[in-house]
């Protein structure tokens, strides 16, 4: 199709590199959402936003999976909202189901226990959902060819303009993860989490880089802080999911069974993964791109980018003033050996 492009946009505040002297043509990237058929609505919304704010000055493709196939009114409703390719994909049988290390009976235990202690905590698909969204999404046959992933979601809000390429950006400096919201975890839903990360660390010396982030996610005690990054969006270099650090951490974590008997989301174990995986400078905060997901919003308050953004009614709340946040800014890289000393604490 005739795809309008922005040449030399510029993100507030942030240099756009170019120093390979590539052309501007899109890169290997798409925008990605796991959704259900009851959800047109939402992610039409969605849709339309990214659009008006982004996506019709670049024509990025779009890909939408569903554990059962899509309606062709969902198909239809979707495609009305862009002239970008449209993908439309169900996933492999063998990527959304029970784990084949825990027992149907475990799991219903754990569900009946937990389900009034946390929100989906006593639901079976959240958690094949947590699940496909950790370990297997990257492995869909229609992200084959994509180096980046953008995550959304629907019924998310987009309020500002994006007058450049964050796919681009990510590129131009070497970054591998971008978030946009990162609370702190409920307790109750990764109660094992950091003790099973911690065996894998030990086991896997190998898997560890010289420096990384882990700092971010355990404090100096050895405690898990909590912190994650909200994977309802995210822009991601895809290699990291598909490194074999990446696979053997996630296999680790599936053989504990904790994403059926807690309710261990994707959002931990892919900040787990970055944060052990990462130097800070790979990861990067897009304070410029307004977000909200029901329950938190992001709504920039510098002048330079607020000034692009409408963020509805009430009080923004602020992300950049969180306490995940701050601590974002104020721990650095450590040594491997350093991390591998927290593990054994
Ligand atoms: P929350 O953000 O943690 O409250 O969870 P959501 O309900 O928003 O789910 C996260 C994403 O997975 C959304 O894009 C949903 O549309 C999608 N999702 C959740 N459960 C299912 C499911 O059973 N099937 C499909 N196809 N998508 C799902
Ligand atoms: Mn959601």
């Amino acid at each position: 199709g005739t795809t309008l492009r922005v040449h030399g946009g510029s993100g507030a505040g942030y240099t756009q590199r170019n120093a390979t002297g590539e052309s501007d043509g899109l890169l290997r990237a798409a925008l990605v959402a796991l959704v259900r058929n009851s959800e047109l609505d939402g992610m039409r919304a969605t849709v339309r936003q990214v659009e008006d704010r982004f996506n019709r000055n670049y024509g990025y493709p779009y890909i939408f999976l569903n554990d059962e196939d899509f309606t062709e009114e969902f198909k239809r409703g979707i495609r009305a909202m862009t002239s970008a390719p449209v993908h439309f994909g169900k996933l492999p049988k063998e990527h959304w189901g029970l784990s084949p290390y825990v027992t149907e009976e475990k799991v219903k235990e754990a569900l009946e226990r937990n389900k009034d202690r946390y929100m989906y905590g006593g639901s079976y698909s959240y958690r094949l959902m947590c699940r496909y969204q950790s370990g297997f999404i990257h492995k869909h046959p229609l992200l084959k060819d994509l180096d980046y992933y953008w995550r959304i979601e629907p019924d998310v809000d987009y309020f500002c303009d994006i007058p450049y390429d964050p796919f681009r950006f990510m590129r131009n400096n070497n970054l591998t993860y971008g978030y946009n919201i990162s609370p702190l975890e409920f307790a109750e839903t990764v109660e094992t989490l950091w003790d099973t990360t911690r065996k894998w660390m030990i086991e896997n010396p190998h898997h560890l880089p010289e420096k990384s982030l882990i700092h971010w996610v355990v404090n100096e005690k050895a405690e898990y802080t909590r912190c994650h990054f909200w994977s309802n969006f995210e822009i991601v270099d895809l290699s990291l999911y598909r490194s074999a650090a990446y696979e053997s951490y996630f296999q680790h974590l599936d053989r504990a069974g904790g994403f059926f008997y807690e309710r261990w989301g994707d959002a931990p174990v892919h900040s787990f993964a970055a944060a052990l995986l990462l130097r800070k400078e790979q990861i990067h905060w897009f304070e410029d791109i307004g977000y909200s997901h029901p329950g938190i919003t992001h709504c920039p308050d510098k002048p330079e980018m607020a000034a692009r953004c409408v963020c509805g009614d009430g009080v923004p709340y602020m992300y950049g003033r969180s306490l995940c946040k701050r601590r974002f800014g104020e721990v650095g890289d450590i040594y491997r050996s350093q991390a591998l000393e927290l593990a054994h604490m």
